[in-house]
């Protein structure tokens, strides 16, 4: 995996605005916020997309993560807030390593816009889909995901 940004930040070639961090995890304030108080959460593997981070990093983020949220809360003021997960180019990811957005949402409309062209759930091939994906759950670890 070639270094990214965030590889550099993590080895200190790239100053941040740091917010938290442990042996696994940093949190640092987005460059180019959507609303004030953005800020990522990386873990420190340098995994690309979720599906390719470890349990035990994923563990760690996860264990943090509504920590720092709350952090982000007072901080800010802020009430609402989204939290944003991209995961390939198609789907917005620019940085290729794991982050999570926290984009608090205010009043005046700042924040994370979404669109969200829902459809309805097809009754017939529901059941098979899940089963489907119920089959591919594996207990623990990385599997690399169909096309990756
Ligand atoms: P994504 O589209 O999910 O890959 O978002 C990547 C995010 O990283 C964007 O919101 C950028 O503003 C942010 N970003 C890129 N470079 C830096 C940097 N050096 N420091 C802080 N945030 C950054």
């Amino acid at each position: 995996m070639a270094d990214t940004i965030f590889k550099k930040i993590l080895d200190g070639e790239v100053p941040c605005h740091r917010v938290y961090e442990d042996g696994r995890v940093l949190a640092f304030l987005d460059v180019n916020p959507l609303s004030h108080g953005h800020t990522l959460v990386i873990p420190k593997e340098p995994a690309e997309t979720l599906d390719q981070l470890s349990d035990d990093s994923a563990q760690a983020v996860g264990r943090v993560l509504p920590r720092i949220v709350r952090a982000v809360l007072l901080g800010t003021g802020a009430r609402d807030y989204n939290i944003l997960q991209n995961n390939g180019a198609n789907a917005h990811q620019v940085v290729k390593h794991v982050h999570f957005h926290i984009i608090p949402k205010y009043d005046d409309g700042s924040g994370l816009g979404i669109g969200w062209p829902a459809k309805k759930l097809d009754s017939d091939e529901a059941e098979a889909l899940a089963q489907s994906i119920r089959g591919a759950v594996a207990p623990t670890g990385v599997h690399r995901a169909v096309g990756k």
